[in-house]
């Protein structure tokens, strides 16, 4: 390969190694195009790195360490002592999930005839780009580009992560030890995950939301499942309060906030993590050369086939509008490679799952009762809790119901949300289920195997048409 001043020919750069970026780079692969893959850090990008793998490997790890009172009640002697976690041993198994991942990727590019270039993109023009490589530069000249440079955390001004005192995710995640209190500003799913972990590991937890709800995006039925959950487990959660300022004071963090119930409190913790949001990485990577535009929020907007302004230039993942999820990100990547490979192929369904990995767990797709309502649909519903669930009861996890949301005019299924302790994997029924254009007669005619949570999904359906089994129908 020629590097420096000669521009190295390629059909398609991809930058940024994320969910959304290799997939993009595989899919294209596999396609017969000739395709460069730029990333700065490592391949599975903010996901596998810093994000949905570490944080699921640590909540994993706090429901375990958690559970271990409960064993006992089943016979289960767990001794005398007190379970103590070492999370300096915790980073080294983390690590190890994260290096398998990465390395994976890596193969399965290398398999799929993917040229990984290890550097920083920038944009020369519309069909140019630099990359700085440590050291050297390589030029590359392109026919399609995808942009995949996704995101980092949001930090107001005045709680600059320092790493030690007051974190963002990434070093959260890269705590070697517990610690003995922690205020989280931000009750969205981040905060709320990583502050159950915590909690569960042994920290005294607070959370500080702005809105009125932790889990703002949530319906609030859902999100007081979760709430009550937290409280039980003795984390503090203050809605309607906001943050001023924070200052650090021998060795700990003070922090101010105002609510219009209190007024103004002080609260001091060992650490702050700030879980407030995501901006897209869309400010050096010399956007204006290509002409590609960014709105106000720094986000790329893009058509259905992640095309942007620039016709020949795509984007995707969590530089695009809308949920910031990893597996949107690879969706459009894949729609973006086989848009570019000639393949009639879009970002056409609304049917993007959400799942939140508190205690329980909480997932859904399509539109909840409210919004279906707004739409002017006559809405059927149908609920039913999981401490009415054989399985549930026999592995001790009963809270959390499973809910159908139905067109009572066409008994098609609009939406399936699940509040459960398996809620993450019970939610790939829904997805299937409203992606096929399913009635809920079809639901509540399959047969699903007992004994199981997804009968959760049968009993619901069959209580939106009055006849579940196990629950007394309204
Ligand atoms: P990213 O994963 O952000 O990857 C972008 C890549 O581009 C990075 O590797 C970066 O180094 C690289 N890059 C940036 N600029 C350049 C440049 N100029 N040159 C070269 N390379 C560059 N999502 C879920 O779906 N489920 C979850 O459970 C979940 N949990 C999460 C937990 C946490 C703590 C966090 C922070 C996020 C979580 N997410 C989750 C969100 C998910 O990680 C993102 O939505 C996803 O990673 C976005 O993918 P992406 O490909 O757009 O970008």
């Amino acid at each position: 390969m020629v590097v420096g001043e000669v521009a190295v020919e390629t059909d398609v750069v991809v930058i940024g190694g994320g969910p959304g970026g290799y997939a993009a780079a595989i899919r294209l692969g596999q396609l017969g195009k000739a395709v460069v893959l730029i990333e700065k850090d490592a391949l599975g990008g903010v996901c596998l790195n810093r994000g949905c793998i570490p944080s699921k490997a640590l909540i994993h790890t706090a429901n375990e360490f958690h559970k271990l009172p409960t064993l006992r009640k089943m016979g289960i002697a767990v001794g005398d002592k007190k379970a103590t976690i070492d999370l300096g041993q915790w980073q080294g198994w983390k690590q190890q999930i994260v290096h398998q991942l990465s390395s994976g990727v890596a193969h399965l590019c290398e398999k799929n005839g993917v040229t990984v270039v290890k550097g920083e993109a920038t944009f020369l023009s519309d069909n140019r780009i630099g990359v700085e490589t440590g050291g050297d530069f390589e030029t590359y000249k392109f026919e399609k580009a995808i942009i995949a440079t996704g995101s980092r955390p949001l930090i107001p001004s005045f709680l600059q992560i320092d790493g030690t005192y007051i974190l963002d995710s990434t070093a959260a995640l890269e705590l070697t030890e517990v610690p003995s209190t922690l205020t989280i500003v931000g009750g969205g799913y981040i905060g709320i995950e990583m502050g159950m972990a915590f909690a569960k590991l042994g920290t005294d937890v607070t959370i500080i939301e702005m809105g009125e709800q932790i889990l703002p995006q949530l319906a609030s039925h859902q999100a007081k499942e979760v709430a009550r959950q937290a409280k039980k487990m003795g984390m503090t959660i203050k809605p309607s309060t906001k943050v001023e300022k924070a200052e650090i004071k021998n060795g700990k963090v003070q922090i101010e906030v105002t609510s219009e119930q209190k007024g103004t409190e002080h609260i001091e913790s060992e650490k702050v993590l700030v879980t407030i949001g995501r901006r897209p990485n869309t400010e050096n990577i010399g956007l204006d050369q290509a002409g590609v535009s960014i709105d106000e929020r720094g986000l790329i907007h893009v058509d259905e086939q992640c095309r942007t302004n620039v016709p020949h230039i795509f984007a995707i993942g969590d530089v695009t509008p809308g949920v910031a999820l990893a597996h949107r990100a690879s969706k459009q990547g894949i729609v973006a490679a086989e848009v570019i490979g000639g393949i009639a192929s879009a970002v056409d369904s609304p049917y993007i799952p959400y799942v939140i990995f508190s205690d329980p767990q909480v997932a859904g797709v399509g539109l909840t009762e409210a919004e279906a309502k707004q739409q002017g649909y006559t809405v059927k519903t149908g609920k039913f809790p999981f401490k009415a669930n054989g399985r549930a009861l026999a592995t001790n996890e009963t809270d959390g119901f499973a809910e159908v949301i139905v067109d009572a005019d066409t008994h098609l299924l609009l939406g399936m949300h699940v509040v459960s302790s398996d809620a993450s994997n019970l939610i790939g029924e829904g997805v299937l289920a409203l992606e096929l254009a399913a009635r809920v007669e079809d639901v509540a005619m399959s047969i699903h195997p007992h004994p199981t949570l997804t009968e959760g999904w049968l009993e619901a359906a069959e209580a939106a048409l009055g006849h579940a089994i196990h629950i007394i129908n309204k």
